[in-house]
């Protein structure tokens, strides 16, 4: 009776599910978050987004206060204790400790901000919405200030919007054949110093991805928006594909959370449910890898962690 019963409590103890799937629960980098102006982004306040291929529909919400309360509340909640946020000059004031500034467009005032201590990515570059690719000459004076100031660039291709967006939200000049990562490969070459991150992961190119991620040790991705839009399962086909390959301290988390604040807490679970990482890859990705890539002081590390 006594063996069984030591049988049972060492069968508990080297249960092999423990290490496997464990959930992460330490801090959080989101590297892909938008602030959304009231005027100029009106068009997005209080849009239900189209049926993802989930079957999911996510209600928005309806101004940018409650877009930012929100999005606060969901990092809080999450233990998100740092974000990179797309027009994060909106937010700056409110939490300077949660905020990296990512933003676009004048490069006069990009080194404005640079100048303020207040640009810390340029994100989005998305030619892509305008049927342009990475080579277009236009994008050169951001390449070049990118490399100078050695701030990371976040490139923006697949997906764009929801599923059929040029026919449904307005994205006409989005072609699905400027979307491979590939096109980012001259421009690498010709700015070496760059700090680059492909956004949502370089998704569905997974072969065309491992050969630049070769290619280019400079390349990171975040896995933004493919951890809510697409199957569950796809998404972790992708995700582990990179992982296998060997990819997996260049891969960080995102959630391109928009005005539907739930798709955090969707794309943190959608990583945590994936089963064929170990609770140390689940870190790297989490955390640790962005830590690396933007430049987290080891002190702001080490407070993030609780040491
Ligand atoms: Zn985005």
């Amino acid at each position: 009776m006594n063996y069984i019963f030591s049988f049972f409590i060492l069968l508990l103890f080297i249960n092999p599910i423990t290490s496997q799937s464990e959930k992460y629960k330490g801090p959080i980098i989101d590297v892909h978050i938008h602030a959304f102006d009231q005027e100029r982004n009106a068009m997005f306040f209080g849009m239900t987004h189209p049926p993802t291929l989930r079957g999911e529909t996510y209600k928005g919400v309806v101004s940018a206060e409650e877009q930012r309360i929100k999005t606060f509340q969901m990092m809080e909640k999450h233990n998100i204790v740092k974000a990179v946020v797309a027009g994060g000059t909106l937010w700056y004031d409110h939490h300077p400790e949660k905020i990296l500034i990512g933003e676009q467009g004048d490069v006069k005032r990009l080194r404005s901000l640079h100048a303020q201590g207040k640009l810390h990515a340029l994100s989005e570059l998305s030619p892509f919405y305008a049927g342009m690719k990475a080579d277009n000459p236009m994008m050169s004076p951001y390449y070049s200030l990118a490399e100078e100031l050695q701030i990371p660039v976040g490139f923006h291709i697949l997906p764009g919007g929801p599923n059929g967006g040029i026919y449904t939200v307005g994205m006409k000049k989005m072609r699905a054949y400027n979307a491979n990562p590939l096109q980012m490969e001259d421009v690498l070459v010709k700015y070496p110093r760059m700090k680059v991150y492909i956004m949502h992961g370089g998704w569905p190119y997974l072969e065309d991805m491992k050969a630049l991620m070769y290619a280019h040790p400079q390349v990171y991705v975040d896995i933004a928006v493919i951890n809510w839009i697409i199957p569950e399962k796809e998404f972790h086909n992708f995700l582990k594909g990179l992982v296998d390959a060997g990819f997996g301290k260049r891969i960080m988390f995102g959630s391109d959370q928009m005005t539907w604040p739930q798709t955090i807490e969707i794309g943190i679970n959608a990583v945590n449910n994936a089963d064929f990482l170990t609770l140390n890859q689940k870190e790297d990705i989490f955390y640790n890898n962005a830590a690396q890539f933007f430049g987290l002081s080891d002190e702001e590390i080490k407070v993030h962690k609780g040491m």
